[in-house]
């Protein structure tokens, strides 16, 4: 997708803070972090929001979550949060399938 921030993040034309990169992952620091730590992960493949993922999608989901916990592991986080928001009402400003990692601060439930 032409005019998508984080196809853009991915594929190295808009700056970011990478934190792991392969053929089908991409993870960077968030610019407003909102805890201590707070990584977004994403799939290359631009998959609007979840809501929009297909069964084809599946392995690649399954793979950004390993992933998201794998960097969780790597940087030495035993308890965090991994968080989708899917669509405007639950937060999503982005419209590319991201996952936020957040962690390194006590956390509370339920979320705002
Ligand atoms: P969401 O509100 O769930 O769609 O999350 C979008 C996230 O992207 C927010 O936490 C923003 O702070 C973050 N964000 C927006 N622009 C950038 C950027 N250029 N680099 C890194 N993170 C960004
Ligand atoms: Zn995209």
């Amino acid at each position: 997708m032409s005019d998508c921030l984080f196809c853009k993040i991915a594929a190295g034309e808009i700056p970011s803070k990478k934190v792991y990169s392969d053929d089908h992952v991409y993870a960077f620091h968030d610019i407003a972090p909102k805890a201590p730590t707070h990584v977004l992960v994403v799939p290359r493949r631009h998959i609007a929001k979840l809501a929009e993922a297909g069964a084809e999608d599946r392995e690649l989901v399954g793979e950004v979550v390993a992933r998201a916990a794998a960097i969780a592991r790597d940087l030495g986080l035993e308890h965090y949060r991994l968080v989708v928001n899917n669509g405007e009402g639950a937060g999503q400003t982005v419209f590319h399938l991201h996952f936020h990692l957040l962690g390194g601060r006590p956390m509370t439930w339920p979320p705002g």
